[in-house]
């Protein structure tokens, strides 16, 4: 197996285009799986480690725009409080060593509809930046990004750079069913985002369809139901109502993990409790400022 290691983005672009096979690795936590159990067997490996921008993020024009590299760790401590259903998301990732290792990028490289990263970027309105020596660059919305079990948007000679996504004017939740705690892929996730100033909610659905998901017809409902102005107690039916539309959003199977029934289930209770736990949060805020 040849092993590349591009000093620069740059060249890991060149890399790519001469060898559209070359299987880019970052953290390794699902790429060295698949080497080690003999599922994948790749003539290259693109080793993106060396490629230091990929580990830092910044701000431009106030939306922050995410190293691909940078590892849940590192989003954890450095990035909580402007993108904090991610944060929640990424505390939930397998165990420290996993979260030291695993990139945000390496989860969209691997489009798994149960990567816990992808619930919170749907709901935050998050674009992926990838680029292609040929073509150059583009930013693909979350939503265009996940195409179908472990598939993504992203073209053979394409890498991802970055994520871009404005730092939270809301209330931010992420919850996860699992067997247990931790080190858990999740039976299923959900993700709730408050847009206070556009009066908009943004949700993510993980693990519970071909591919993560928005609840499209949850958010109008309930963005609509909201009263972002007074702040008042939700209704108890109109939290229940938000939990049906989440559900039905959902196309779950039966699998190890779970059955379908169970998850549509798990989903409108995730639903219910982040929008509780989001909008009391909101109502806080107005008693604090
Ligand atoms: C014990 C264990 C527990 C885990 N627990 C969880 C969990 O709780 N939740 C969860 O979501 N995941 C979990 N994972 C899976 C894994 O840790 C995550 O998917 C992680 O985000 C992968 O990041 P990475 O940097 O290690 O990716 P890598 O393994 O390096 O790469 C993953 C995929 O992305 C591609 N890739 C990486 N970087 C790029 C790039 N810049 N451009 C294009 N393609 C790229 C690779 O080619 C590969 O296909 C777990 C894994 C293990 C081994």
């Amino acid at each position: 197996m040849e092993f590349l290691r591009p000093a620069s983005w740059a060249e890991a672009l060149e890399l790519k285009a001469e060898y559209p096979d070359a299987v880019p690795i970052q953290g390794g936590t699902d790429v060295m799986v698949e080497i080690n159990f003999d599922l994948r067997r790749p003539a290259r490996l693109l080793d993106l480690n060396p490629v230091a921008e990929l580990s830092r993020w910044s701000t431009t024009g106030g939306v922050l725009r995410v190293g691909a590299g940078m590892t849940y760790t590192s989003l954890i401590r450095e990035l909580s409080a402007d993108l904090p259903g991610l944060a929640q998301a990424s505390r939930t990732v397998g165990s420290p060593q996993i979260r030291n290792r695993g990139s945000v990028g390496g989860n969209l490289g691997a489009a798994s509809p149960a990567g816990d990263s992808h619930p919170p970027l749907l709901a935050a309105d998050a674009e992926i930046e990838v680029e292609s020596r040929a073509r150059g660059s583009r930013l693909i919305p979350a939503t265009a990004f996940y195409q179908g079990v472990k598939r993504s948007a992203l073209a053979p000679d394409e890498l991802i750079r970055a994520f871009h996504v404005a730092p939270a004017t809301g209330p931010q939740y992420f919850s996860k069913i699992g067997t247990r705690n931790a080190m858990v892929i999740a039976v299923c996730s959900f993700a709730i985002a408050l847009h206070p100033r556009r009066r908009a909610v943004g949700t993510g659905i993980g693990s519970a369809a071909p591919t993560p998901r928005r609840a499209g017809a949850a958010e109008e409902y309930i963005a609509a139901e909201l009263d972002w102005d007074s702040r008042a107690a939700l209704d108890p039916r109109v939290v229940a109502r938000f939990g049906e539309l989440v559900a039905q959003a959902a196309s779950p199977i039966d699998d190890v993990r779970g059955t379908a029934d169970y998850r549509r289930h798990a989903l409108g209770v995730l639903a219910r409790r982040t929008l509780t736990w989001a909008w009391h949060e909101h109502m806080r805020e107005r008693t604090t400022t």
